[in-house]
């Protein structure tokens, strides 16, 4: 297996993954992976006190820190465990989320674009961007998050593609808008693994998207597989792992094995 680092892990506190922590450790280690970095949905600081339905509450996030930097601690001379958060760019919380990943010391944060203006008020990139102008609105928000250079890489850049049916000249441009600003301000794309959870390899619609990979190519941009694992059966799952770097390679991408942080 070509993969040593995988940086996009959840836990069941997002309320869609399964497992215990120490579950997502071990397969790590048996697939032999030198690091393994969670980065769970972040939470945010709600000023209405809304409680969302797929990340965790702002008020566990010390018992995530602390679970995940036990198993550094126990597993340390088996691999390198990292603690980070994948976190939307929601614009009127991004001062307080700045301070948020200084206090708490986060080894990096994944930009996972999903929602906007954010989860409680606004619609999902992923179901929603058959709308033409919300999908403008995804690009947008893409390029004013990774403006910000709190991110460490853009997750799933192709998410938009799981609301298309199939991929036209509105996906065109939105794909070279976001790939021709990853060339130039050196910014890494995820190849997400799991859009690939129903085995539709090379499939035409949903993400990752074969066409937008290629835009891409074009642009000769950095990619770096994520896992994005829901369950620690995930990262035990080789034959798609290696898919991904087999495609990858094939489109002559460079792909980034461990992050520099
Ligand atoms: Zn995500
Ligand atoms: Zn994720």
């Amino acid at each position: 297996m070509e993969m040593i680092a995988n940086y996009h892990t959840h836990t069941k506190r997002c309320h869609h993954a399964i497992g215990e922590d120490e579950d997502y450790v071990k397969a790590a280690i048996k697939m032999g992976l030198k690091t393994l970095g969670f980065s769970d949905h972040s939470p945010w600081n709600y000023q209405s006190g809304f409680k969302p339905r797929m990340r965790m509450e702002l008020k566990e996030f010390e018992g995530y820190l602390k679970s995940i930097r036990e198993l550094k601690v126990k597993y340390a001379d088996k691999i390198n465990i990292l603690v980070g958060v994948e976190a939307e760019y929601f614009p009127e919380y991004m001062e307080w989320f700045r301070n948020f990943k200084k206090e708490y010391e986060l080894d990096y944060v994944l930009f996972g674009n999903h929602f906007y203006p954010d989860d409680e008020k606004g619609r999902y990139f992923g179901r929603a961007c058959d709308d033409d102008d919300f999908l403008k609105v995804y690009v947008n928000n893409c390029i004013d998050g990774l403006n910000t250079g709190l991110y460490n890489y853009l997750a799933h850049p192709d998410l938009f593609m799981r609301s298309r049916d199939y991929f036209d000249e509105m996906c065109l441009w939105a794909s070279e808008k976001i790939c021709a600003y990853a060339k130039e301000r050196d910014v890494i794309l995820e190849y997400n693994l799991e859009g690939l959870r129903n085995g539709s390899y090379g499939y035409e619609i949903g993400y990752p998207s074969v066409d937008f990979w290629k835009v891409a190519q074009k642009y000769k941009v950095k990619a770096i597989v994520g896992v994005d694992a829901h369950d620690p059966r995930s990262l035990e799952n080789s034959e798609r792992i290696d898919y991904a770097y087999q495609f990858l390679n094939s489109l002559g991408l460079e792909v980034v094995k461990e992050l520099k942080l």
